[in-house]
């Protein structure tokens, strides 16, 4: 059975979930039921993955046979850059439910900071290749978000790829009503997130890993880039427990309270990270992890380096 991490909604969000960015409608609906059978209760999507139809038909298959209960499990999805402004929040909302074929979300997260221009583009670009910014900013879209758990369409709200500075903003708009739960964040022995994670623990919100095994998949990915799954300091801790370096990039956020999403589309994979409740990474191996730090993303969002919400210029 895997373990929770409690929300400030006082809501239980198991600790780990199944990624499906880049999960093909092809395969991603026998992905979330192999991860079901396998007893993950979590799974991660988006608007702007374009399979939460599929999602939602593993989902479905596996309550309508009986393995699952819809209250057993934590279905979290994101509002897309496009939907940022106040009149288009509810309607992507509903459109995400309906897709999934699901009458309420465990949690809602606002996908970036940056809002986009809407239309029909989901990344629409200047001349210079930069994204175009809507006109909201993003305490009106939290407004917008807190609405929605008013109106029972889900049950919690977070934000994704947010600096510290924009969570203080949040946190100190006048009238707030809900706090963020989590902080979805890309997080892994390359990019050990300390500042941002103990800042967001501090306040209360917990902390979601995403990319934990370095995005290998990535669709931008070079050669020569640094590779975790391959490297040999993280595949001599791995070998010292018997474990793979995958289950030892999860086990590593874990320990540290971070829930953590790795993305697989293949039945093994996706039970071998699971496979990480039955070992525990010692005190000093975790500092020689935090060690590798080299402040490297695989998710470097260039695309929108100059939104006046780009959040990764700050620190943390
Ligand atoms: P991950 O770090 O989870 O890596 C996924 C890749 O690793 C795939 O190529 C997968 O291949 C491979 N893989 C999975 N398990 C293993 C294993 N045990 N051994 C070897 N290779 C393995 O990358 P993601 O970027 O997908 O991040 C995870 C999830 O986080 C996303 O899918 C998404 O849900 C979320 N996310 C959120 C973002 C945000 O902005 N909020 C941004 C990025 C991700 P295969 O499928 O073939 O097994």
């Amino acid at each position: 059975m895997a373990s929770a991490i409690i929300l400030n909604n006082g809501a239980r969000m198991p600790i780990i979930g199944l990624g499906t960015w880049k999960s093909s409608p092809g395969q991603v609906t026998e992905a979330v039921k192999a991860a079901i059978l396998t007893g993950y209760r979590h799974i991660d999507g988006a608007h702007v993955y374009e399979n939460e139809e599929e999602v939602g038909a593993g989902v479905r298959a596996m309550i309508d046979q009986g393995v699952v209960k819809r209250e057993e499990l934590f279905i979290v999805s994101k509002l897309w850059c496009t939907y940022h402004e106040r009149a288009l929040v509810r309607g992507a909302c509903e459109k995400t439910l309906s897709d999934l074929k699901l009458d309420y979300l465990d949690l809602y997260l606002i996908h970036f900071p940056m809002g986009l221009k809407p239309g029909e583009k989901s990344l629409p670009l200047d001349a210079e290749g930069q994204a175009i910014p809507d006109n909201s900013t993003f305490l009106e879209t939290w407004e917008e978000m807190e609405k929605l758990v008013d109106a029972g369409l889900v049950k919690a709200i977070g934000i994704s790829n947010f600096n510290r500075s924009q969570i203080e903003a949040i946190l100190n708009k006048p009238g707030l009503k809900y706090k963020p739960v989590t902080n979805q964040i890309e997080c892994h022995p390359y990019l050990t997130q300390e500042k941002l994670i103990n800042f967001c623990h501090s306040k209360g919100i917990t902390v979601t890993a995403y990319s934990p095994l370095g995005s290998p998949d990535r669709p931008w990915a070079k050669a020569g880039e640094p590779s975790l799954l391959e490297d040999p300091k993280i595949l001599a801790i791995a070998n010292k427990y018997k474990k793979t370096a995958a289950q030892v990039l999860i086990r590593f956020q874990i320990e540290r309270n971070v829930a953590v999403i790795p993305k697989s589309v293949s039945p093994g994979r996706i039970k071998e990270n699971f496979q990480v409740f039955d070992f525990k990474l010692s005190k000093a191996d975790i500092n020689t992890i935090l060690s590798f730090n080299r402040n490297w993303r695989g998710i470097a969002m260039e695309w929108a380096s100059k939104h006046r919400d780009f959040p990764l210029n700050a620190e943390y």
